[in-house]
């Protein structure tokens, strides 16, 4: 058979050139991702008999095994640990008959109404519906540092990991409204907050920057920007730039607890953007009150869709419509 683009294709293989694959297997119900909205609509999916099978993508349970603590999950009184509460999620979807594969989805073809999905580049699915779960990654900077304190210190999620810095010192990197919406948010748990601008102004709407500018314990440096992180075992300080490239350029130092990173993040939808409608930065669009998208048979949840709320249990919701939405879909098509 002819077909599809594979995601970046390789030197043999260019992208969008056609590929000779056979058909492994055929299923009911494909989900692609493993974050909260992949294991809910698997669950779900599952119960319903669909016999789902999924691909977990490189990290297996996605963006929460980031973080350490998980204190906002309904139904955790005491909190839970990010990769603890994914493999808890895994296993109640196992439990219902999920098959959870390791592997990635490198590309597709959506034109028709049996969907096609090739795997690690080499295994052609094909499915009768395909609920996408891909999630989205948050960008940083790309610090060595940066890797090194991850989880000790390094966060790119307030609501997530906010409340572990009660009463302390944190920054915040970032001039967007997830940067103005992060440190409001964070300057009412913590003492000081820092917000690191790397301009002499925000991008963020006029109302989120009033808001800064109005919460007290919020202090902006302009013009700066990350060189470094430092601390033994956890963060302890960071140093910046202040007006880098220009004459009075010099490096300063400031003592911090926590660094938050918040600018944007990247939806994982590369390998299906030939398809589906996506918003100016790659969000995929959902007809909304649905987890439809423009392609009958194809579902999205989770933050592959969500460049709003971007919480787990909002992602989980979603996966739960997302399998509602599939189950329905294969009903009218019987
Ligand atoms: P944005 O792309 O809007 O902003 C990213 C910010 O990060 C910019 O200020 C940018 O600086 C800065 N930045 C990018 N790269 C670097 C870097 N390497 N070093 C330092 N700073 C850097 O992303 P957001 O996540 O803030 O917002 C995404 C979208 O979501 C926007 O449309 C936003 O309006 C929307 N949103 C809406 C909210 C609401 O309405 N409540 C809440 C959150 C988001 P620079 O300005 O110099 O380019």
């Amino acid at each position: 058979m002819d077909f599809f683009k594979p995601m970046g294709g390789t030197p043999e293989e260019p992208k969008g050139e056609s590929k000779e694959l056979e058909v492994k297997e055929h299923h009911k119900c494909l989900i692609l991702g493993s974050g909260p909205a992949g294991y809910t609509a698997a669950i779900y999916a599952a119960r319903a008999n669909l016999k789902p099978v999924m691909y977990t993508g490189m990290q297996m349970g996605g963006q929460l095994t980031t973080t350490t603590e998980v204190d906002n999950f309904p139904g955790y009184p005491e909190g839970t640990d990010g990769t603890a509460m994914m493999e808890d999620l895994k296993k109640q979807a196992e439990r219902f008959g999920t098959e959870v594969r390791f592997g990635m989805a490198t590309g597709v073809d959506f034109s028709g109404k049996v969907k096609k999905v090739i795997i690690d580049d080499n295994t052609l699915i094909t499915a009768d519906s395909v609920i996408l779960a891909t999630g989205a990654t948050a960008k940083y900077l790309g610090l060595e540092s940066e890797e090194k304190y991850k989880g000790f210190g390094v966060s790119a999620c307030a609501t997530c990991d906010g409340f572990f810095y009660k009463d302390k010192v944190v920054a915040v990197v970032g001039g967007g409204d997830t940067a103005a919406e992060e440190a409001t948010y964070l300057a009412g748990i913590c003492k000081k907050v820092y917000l690191i601008v790397r301009r002499d102004e925000l991008r963020a709407s006029k109302a989120m920057q009033k808001r800064v500018f109005n919460t007290g314990n919020i202090e902006v440096l302009w013009k700066h920007q990350t060189k470094e992180l430092y601390g033994e075992h956890v963060v302890q300080g960071v140093e910046l730039w202040k007006n880098k490239g220009e004459a009075n350029e010099e490096t300063v130092k400031y003592d911090i607890d926590g660094f938050f990173l918040a600018i944007g993040h990247t939806p994982n939808s590369d390998v299906f953007k030939e398809y589906l409608d996506t918003d100016e930065v790659g969000y995929v669009q959902t007809i909304p009150g649905s987890a439809k998208t423009n392609v009958p048979g194809v579902f999205a949840c989770g933050d592959l869709q969500d460049n709003t709320y971007r919480q787990a249990v909002t992602a989980a919701g979603s996966g739960c419509m997302a399998a509602l939405d599939a189950e329905r879909y294969l009903g009218e098509q019987e």
